[in-house]
């Protein structure tokens, strides 16, 4: 039997969105996640962040330095008794048109094959319209958070939101 997920996005939904976060130091978390994260995982559902990182593309970080940055982020969630499955993350430029990038779904999909989850019992928390476009694609119930960049978007919105 396939198993449901939550997707998670990182910037703006676990931790406070930092433009292009380079540094671990800059991680923060954004209040009530850790125990939103205990609370998910005490009904033992799958918890999988999927985060588009195009500052590696960029030149502004290094995928080793990603790496840091996630450890950190690990650690700190492990820290307050909490658990991640995986952190799945895009290091390409839009320009690239690649098909893990948020919107598409390109991390889902590898996520849906890695983990056997069924994508459309799963949920997919974010605090953008990509978020919601990339859950609604796979056929995940989308959850909007709100933040910054919820809060300015223009109407109208998508009729599934
Ligand atoms: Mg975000």
């Amino acid at each position: 039997m396939l198993n449901k997920a939550v997707f998670v996005d990182r910037d703006g939904t676990i931790v406070k969105d930092v433009v292009y976060c380079s540094n671990p130091d800059d991680l923060d978390f954004l209040p009530t996640v850790l125990d939103g994260i205990k609370l998910l995982n005490s009904v033992g559902i799958r918890l999988i962040v999927v985060t588009n990182q195009s500052g590696v593309a960029r030149g502004i970080f290094t995928e080793e330095t990603l790496g840091k940055i996630h450890k950190k982020m690990l650690a700190g969630i492990i820290s307050q008794g909490g658990q991640v499955d995986a952190i799945y993350y895009c290091p390409h430029h839009p320009d690239e048109k690649c098909h893990c990038r948020k919107p598409n779904i390109g991390m889902l999909e590898q996520a849906a094959q890695d983990w056997g989850l069924d994508l459309k019992s799963s949920y997919f928390i974010g605090d953008k319209f990509l978020d919601m476009e990339a859950a609604n694609k796979a056929g995940c119930k989308a959850i909007l958070v709100p933040s910054e960049s919820s809060r300015n978007w223009r109407y109208p919105r998508p009729h599934w939101i």
